[in-house]
């Protein structure tokens, strides 16, 4: 009998090692969100320009807005992620083949 109340408390100590038993931090305590729209596109994964505006008025904790969220043109990352097509530049191949099998290409792959 002593076994298993011993069994059990290392069991208890154990899941009160793997989880926090601290009371959970509500939301409405946090420091509002400030930056201009630009730092708030960013923040908000390429958010458009009029969802930056509306994001003090729409959201808790995000304080008024400066300036205006670039457009997809603007923006680096907007504009590689919206992209549809990527046009290659390159006129030739390197090396090109000239016969059959002249050229093979495949991936190496390491198996375990
Ligand atoms: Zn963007």
């Amino acid at each position: 009998m002593a076994t298993v109340a011993t069994a059990a408390t290392a069991s208890t100590a154990a899941t009160a090692a793997t989880h926090s038993y601290e009371r959970a931090r509500p939301s409405r305590e946090r420091k509002p969100i400030t930056g201009d729209a630009v730092e708030l596109h960013q923040l908000m994964a390429c958010a458009s320009p009029e969802a930056i505006e509306h994001l003090s008025s729409n959201a808790l904790g995000v304080n008024a807005v400066d300036g205006r969220a670039p457009r997809t043109h603007e923006c680096e990352v907007c504009g590689l992620a919206k992209m549809k097509q990527q046009i290659s530049r390159r006129s030739t191949h390197e090396h090109p083949a000239t016969q059959l099998f002249e050229r093979v290409c495949f991936d190496l792959i390491e198996l375990y």
